[in-house]
């Protein structure tokens, strides 16, 4: 057995996935410790070829009025739907100097921060000469936001670009891995988001699916930050990450009332959920103020842009059997056909994807 065979391995390793490569392309790996690279391959399945969305191509890559480059939907898109998979062109941990170094204070050692940055890229770069030489080109045309801070140019881009992914089920792992994908770092920001993604194990690839019903010609955006933060956290968040001030609806029409719905949506559909149904007696109607409450917040959510969170979801499936409780089966019919069936089924199937 090899050392990066080796669970106990603690070392950083570098792989090219999979292996055998397939018709589906191959991910330049960096890997921190042996026992995330066994978990990987001995995922069930693995490794799978990488889904395929209903049509080829429902997305093509165009310039923006005020973004730089975007991602676009060729035709119209169901809710729910898968609009592309691809395999990463790189997957590296996400190292933060604050976490793997917390000694490191802010003035005081900027220094060490740069050098540690400077290392960083050393790795990235080894990983870089594994790829194709059509690669490398997708790979540097790709924007960089932190081309005037202490970080390379292929730091820069991986933090500009990157997605964070889960590799491990310990979440309470530090070993948060960052993906760059063709696609998926061409999808811009805003605060009402109409993609979600999740990382497959299986196929080693970035899936993207629809939030929201979306018309040919749309533009695909994802959220960068937390959508449970208010405005002003929004922006905290946002420009110094990546530098830009958000436009987007939510935020330049932002009230102490929006505010107040993203950080509170999610325990505010549950508070309502948990009055209906598991805790009620068998039979019971919901109680119809409940039920209008819950309509009012759906009502909110849609004119916030969250209807693609997944406690609207779960909203809808409530007020759905709601009105069944009461009788009135078309009504809740009609709220539970719109929940899209794809939602329950993933690995974020249990929160919120912000
Ligand atoms: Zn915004």
């Amino acid at each position: 057995m090899s050392d990066d065979e080796d669970p106990d391995f603690e070392g950083l390793i570098f792989v090219t996935v999979p292996q055998p490569a397939d018709d589906d392309g191959t991910t330049e790996w960096l890997i921190r410790g042996g026992r995330t690279k066994s978990n990987i391959f001995h995922t069930p399945g693995y490794p799978a070829p990488v889904p395929k969305a209903r049509l080829p191509n429902m997305v093509i890559v165009k310039e923006t009025a005020e973004m730089g480059m975007g991602l676009f939907a060729t035709c119209d898109i169901k809710r729910g739907e898968l609009v592309f998979a691809e395999r990463p062109l790189l997957v590296s941990p996400c190292f933060i100097p604050e976490q793997d170094f917390p000694h490191l204070t802010d003035e005081a050692d900027e220094r060490e921060r740069q050098l540690f940055r400077a290392e960083f890229e050393s790795y990235l770069k080894l990983a870089f000469q594994g790829m194709s030489f059509e690669k490398q080109e997708a790979f540097m045309s790709l924007s960089n936001c932190k081309s005037k801070d202490s970080f390379g140019p292929l730091l820069g881009i991986f933090s500009s670009n990157g997605y964070q992914i889960d590799l491990d089920d310990d979440s309470e792992s530090l070993d948060k891995y960052g993906a760059i994908g063709e696609l998926a770092a061409r999808i811009n920001h805003s605060c009402r988001p109409n993609v979600r993604q999740e990382f497959d194990r299986a196929s080693f690839s970035l899936r993207f699916y629809t939030k929201k019903d979306i018309k040919a010609g749309d533009e695909l955006f994802y959220c960068y930050c937390n959508i449970r933060g208010t405005a002003a956290e929004r922006q905290a968040f946002l420009n110094p990450s990546y530098g830009f001030v958000c436009v987007c609806p939510s935020c330049v029409n932002a009230t102490l009332a929006s505010d107040e719905l993203h950080s509170g949506f999610a325990s505010e559909a549950s508070r309502l959920g948990d009055l209906f149904p598991e805790n009620k007696r068998e039979k019971e109607a919901v109680d119809r103020t409940v039920l209008e409450s819950m309509i009012e917040l759906e009502k909110r959510m849609i004119e916030e842009g969250l209807e693609g969170e997944f406690s609207f979801d779960q909203l809808l499936l409530i007020i759905g059997m709601g009105y069944k409780s009461l009788g009135m089966l078309a009504e809740g019919e009609s709220y539970t056909k719109r929940c899209p069936k794809t939602r329950f089924d993933g690995p974020e199937a249990s929160e919120d994807d912000a």
